[in-house]
């Protein structure tokens, strides 16, 4: 694998990406890629699990890409349908809960004193 260095490290230029990208090839064409990387994302985690053991490792550099091609389209998915933090820290709170691990949540009253 290559090692690539961006010089770009601070977030709102690395949003400017994002945004150029939307402005260069539109909303609904940005959401429909989204999509697309997301099923590849998705096939080749089915292919994974279903390969034999010995096999997997073949695998594992393209799943590598395929969550990176989903990070990025997710950042441009937040351009379009806003923010999500709230929702991603309550998600990642409950099911810190579920698996009894005591988290806490800003404004959580948890009854407990
Ligand atoms: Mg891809």
């Amino acid at each position: 694998m290559n090692n690539y260095t961006l010089a770009i490290n601070d977030g709102v230029e690395v949003d400017l990406i994002y945004v150029k990208a939307m402005e260069r090839w539109g909303r609904d064409a940005q959401i429909v890629k989204a999509a697309e990387e997301m099923a590849e994302l998705s096939a080749v985690l089915l292919k994974y699990v279903n390969t034999d053991e010995k096999q997997r490792s073949s695998l594992v550099e393209h799943i590598r890409e395929e969550m990176v091609d989903v990070e990025i389209m997710l950042e441009q998915l937040g351009l379009v349908f806003g923010d999500n933090y709230d929702e991603y820290l309550f998600k990642l709170w409950r099911l810190s809960r579920r698996l009894g691990i005591k988290a806490g949540l800003d404004g959580e009253d948890d009854g407990e004193g």
